[in-house]
Parts: structure tokens; C-alpha cells; sequence
């Protein structure tokens, strides 16, 4: 796992000092303040309508308004054109049907700002424990040099966490791990019970909080609940709560650096559903999968899947399997009886089990799923199998449709 370390985890704590740390805040603010500004811009969009003004577009208006405002133009224009890049590759993303929409940043919350045009010189060690990074209008503020800092960065980003943490993160993108050339093709599921289910079999958890830390947050979120608003307790509980969130966040962070990595490393193929977390979360409301049933249970396992950091996980295994993802459309995928191809709902029988009312075929629900979108790259036969919808067990002469056009390959 050592690569999966190096290549992933690029972030660095920051020791800014008093001032710095109120320099960088105003950076976060100019950023905030752009990044907001620009999605009031967007907000008149609606389906249909000609999207709102491009990133060429708002760079002349960005301008206007340091004209306009004296505290903006004291800061670094390098940081206010970046968040509206940062704010046109959201815009895109949710084009893509990737990410949901672009909304207002609140002070206090994913805090940051990026960097670019960064020269060698730019990042530098001082002993075999501490760096510095040039920040401009700031100076050169000092991070812990806890791993190797790649070579050849070109940007970075800096970020201050709910916990309070500062940190500054050196974009590489990871080197792309060579091809295995074993012919395997894995499929790979997001779960809910777990994070990911393989098509061979494995389960993976996502780490998340110990039970005593678990214990330990039931506590404070208690405590946070009786404490007055505004009081200093308040404030000690809230940072302590942050600080249980951010260390969970730091685990499943690293979970998902080794999980690329290890996939990337072992199969030649992956297969993955595609990304519509836009469209799960839709789905709640009621579609194809379950129309409008459980619309409450459903909403709270959307917000799990998010949290799984699913996205994050195929971004990366793009990134190490360069070419070799597949995403493939996931709808029937859970409700397909891997063995027979027999599709039904009833055949999910509870979220953690799949028991085929044709042939009786039993497997972890996460698993099937994870078979059938294996089989969508393996079997491009797969089109001359007929699957009967919900209902006729052996299939009847009604309702058929071919299996290639539920399981269509993006
Ligand atoms: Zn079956």
C-alpha cells in the first residue's frame, strides 16, 4: 500500500502563524465572496434555457467588481479568478450529471482556496520536519513535512477544516498504475451496509468512527444541543464535534486511496456503475427502482451513499486505472437474478439479500449487483438472454425485453 500513501495523501498541516492564519481567512473570504457571487449569476438558469454567463464572461466581471470594491482588489487576484474556475467546473459537473448543483458557500464551511502558476522555488524544506509554501500577499507559511512532497507541483490548495485545521494539499494527479494483464474484469457495487461490494466475493467497509468515538460524539451532540447559543461552551463542544468529523473523514480519505489502488493493481477492467448521484438522489422521489415506496428510508440512504464518498472512489481509480473504468447504466442491476438473468423486484428480498423468485438463487444483494455489472463488459452476449419483468417466473411471451437494453454499457 505504500503507493497508494505517497500518491494519494499529498496533504500537509499548515502552523500558519496569528497573522498569516488572518491573512489566509481573508483569502477564503475573497474566494467565498466570487464563488457566491457567481452563483447568483447561475441562479435565474432553469432546464432549457440558455446556462448563464461563461467563465470568460464573469472574469470581466470579476474586475468590475474590484474596481468596485477595495477590499476585494487588496486581495490576490490569482485566488478570486480561481474560485471562479473552481465554480465553472462545478457548473460543469453538474452538467454532467456528476454533482449536484452548485450552491452558496457559508462562512466556516469548505473553506478554501487554490493556488496556480506555482514556481520551483515556490515550495521548499527547512529541517527534516518542517517545509515552507509561498502563499502570495501572505509570505511563506510553514507546514509539516510529514511524507515527501511530490516534485513538479504546479498548484496547490489550502483549506481550513471544520476542526479548525489548516492544511495545504499539492495537486498531482497519480500516476496511472500499469495495466495487471491477468484478463480480469471486476464489477464493483456502491452498498450501503457496506461501501463497496466486488464482484468476487469481497465486502468493503469504508472505515468510519470507533465505537467508543461513536459513543464519545452521541455525548456531545447531547451536550451541543443543551448549550446556549453564543455561549463559550457552545463553542469548546462544536469544536470538539468537528474534530471527531474531520478524523473520520481523514480515514475514509485514506480507505479510498488504498481501495483505488488495490483494484487498479489487481483487474484489468473495472466496472462501475455510472455517477448519477444526481439521479439517485432524484430517485428518491420515486422512479424506475421503487416508485415513490420508502421515499423517507430511501432519502436517509441517499445521504449515505453520498457520504461513502462514491465519488471520490471512481475519480481516483480513473485517475490510477487510466482507460480501464467502465461505467455502466446501474438501473435493473440490483434487481437481476445473476444466475438465471431473471429480473424482479421481489427478488430483492431485503436490502442485504437477494433470493431469485425463478430459480432460487441466493446471494448478498450488494454482491449480485456487483456480477451483473461485472457482466455487462464479459458477456457482450448477453443480448440474446430475455428477461421477463416483475411477475411470470419462467418468463411469458408478454412483457420481454432484452437483457442488452437494461444493462447498457455507457
Ligand atoms: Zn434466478
Amino acid at each position: 500500500m505504500l503507493i497508494g500513501r505517497l500518491i494519494g495523501v499529498s496533504r500537509y498541516r499548515l502552523s500558519p502563524t496569528p497573522a498569516q492564519e488572518r491573512a489566509l481567512a481573508e483569502h477564503c473570504g475573497h474566494a467565498r465572496f466570487v464563488w457566491n457571487l457567481a452563483v447568483e449569476q447561475h441562479a435565474h438558469w432553469r432546464p432549457g434555457r440558455r446556462s448563464g454567463p461563461g467563465f470568460a464572461e464573469q472574469c470581466r466581471q470579476l474586475t468590475q467588481a474590484r474596481a468596485e470594491f477595495g477590499w476585494l482588489r487588496g486581495g490576490s487576484i490569482v485566488v478570486q479568478q480561481q474560485a471562479l474556475k473552481d465554480f465553472a467546473q462545478a457548473v460543469a459537473n453538474f452538467f454532467g450529471n456528476t454533482h449536484r448543483k452548485p450552491t452558496w458557500r457559508k462562512r466556516g464551511h469548505g473553506e478554501g482556496f487554490r493556488i496556480v502558476a506555482v514556481k520551483a522555488g515556490d515550495v521548499r524544506r527547512l529541517s527534516r520536519t518542517v517545509g515552507e509554501v509561498k502563499v502570495p500577499k501572505v509570505g511563506w507559511v510553514r507546514f509539516r513535512w510529514s511524507r515527501a512532497v511530490p516534485g513538479g507541483v504546479k498548484s496547490y490548495r489550502i483549506t481550513l477544516d471544520r476542526a479548525g485545521r489548516w492544511h495545504v494539499t499539492f495537486a498531482v494527479i497519480p500516476e496511472s498504475i500499469p495495466v495487471p494483464g491477468t484478463g480480469e474484469v471486476v464489477g464493483v457495487d456502491r452498498g450501503v451496509a457496506v461501501s463497496a461490494a466486488l464482484s468476487t466475493g469481497e465486502l468493503l467497509c469504508a472505515p468510519t468512527l470507533r465505537e467508543a468515538e461513536k459513543a464519545r460524539l452521541v455525548r456531545l451532540l447531547r451536550k451541543l444541543a443543551r448549550a446556549k447559543r453564543g455561549s463559550n461552551r457552545r463553542a469548546k463542544v462544536k469544536a470538539a464535534v468537528a474534530k471527531l468529523k474531520a478524523r473520520e473523514a481523514d480515514r475514509r480519505r485514506d480507505w479510498v486511496e488504498k481501495t483505488s489502488t488495490d483494484l487498479a493493481r489487481r483487474f484489468d477492467v473495472i466496472a462501475v456503475e455510472d455517477l448519477k448521484i444526481g439521479n439517485m438522489t432524484r430517485s428518491a422521489k420515486g422512479t424506475v427502482e421503487a416508485p415513490g415506496r420508502n421515499v423517507r428510508q430511501k432519502a436517509g440512504l441517499n445521504r449515505s451513499i453520498l457520504a461513502a464518498g462514491w465519488g471520490r472512489l471512481v475519480r481516483r481509480l480513473e485517475h490510477k486505472a487510466c482507460g480501464r473504468v467502465r461505467k455502466i447504466d446501474p438501473r435493473y442491476t440490483s434487481q437481476t437474478c445473476n444466475a438465471c438473468k431473471h429480473m424482479a423486484r421481489e427478488s430483492r428480498e431485503s436490502q442485504a439479500l437477494f433470493l431469485c423468485v425463478a430459480c432460487g438463487w441466493r446471494d448478498n444483494a450488494d454482491i449480485n449487483a456487483a456480477k451483473n455489472i461485472r457482466d455487462t463488459i464479459k458477456d457482450t452476449a448477453v443480448g440474446h438472454t430475455v428477461a421477463a419483468r416483475g411477475g411470470a417466473p419462467s418468463g411469458g411471451p408478454a412483457n420481454r425485453e432484452p437483457q442488452r437494453d437494461l444493462l447498457l454499457v455507457m
